[in-house]
């Protein structure tokens, strides 16, 4: 069985603690996001439980991603600093009952199971963290050509000042 194929209920029941790192390139949602492919993401998962007793999972995931900027499409470092309070259900029904019960936006209620792959949680925990429409603050197009505006405005002077030396 695969490292990242956990029994969510007893790893919560337990409160076991998994921590690694994982490749963009294993995860394919994230990886048609990304411009760099070879970079990895460091996730650590905490079981427990909730104050009523539910049984929970700490999810956390940070790294850099790299995203295409929407408006200079050159690559935009984002940093990735996530992480995600899980309730867990064993049924959609009960996910729902759960999720009246406890009407909290912090945390979110999932269908969990015996044989959970926690790469799909790691990678949607990574995709709610990036932005839709990711964009620099100052596109380096721009920034070059705001440098290259200066040294035009300054060069008068500095032709001034070599006729007068
Ligand atoms: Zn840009």
């Amino acid at each position: 069985m695969s490292a990242f194929v956990i029994d969510a209920f007893e790893f919560s029941r337990l409160k076991e603690r998994r921590e690694g790192d994982v490749s963009i390139a294993d995860m394919a949602r994230l990886s048609a996001e990304s411009v760099n492919k070879s970079a990895s993401l460091r996730w650590s998962l905490q079981g427990g439980a909730d104050s009523l007793n539910h049984p929970q999972l700490i999810l956390s995931v940070s790294g850099t991603i790299e995203l295409m900027c929407q408006r200079c499409m050159t690559p935009l470092k984002f940093a990735v600093e996530s992480e995600s309070i899980l309730i867990l259900a064993k049924t959609d029904e009960r996910a729902d009952g759960i999720d009246a019960l406890l009407a909290d936006d912090t945390v979110d209620v999932i269908v969990a199971s015996k044989t959970m792959n926690i790469m799909e949680l790691i990678e949607d925990e990574a995709l709610l963290a990036i932005p839709l429409a990711p964009k620099h603050d100052v596109c380096p197009d721009n920034a070059a050509l705001n440098d290259l505006m200066g040294t035009k405005k300054a060069s008068p002077f500095a032709v001034l000042k070599d006729l007068k030396q």
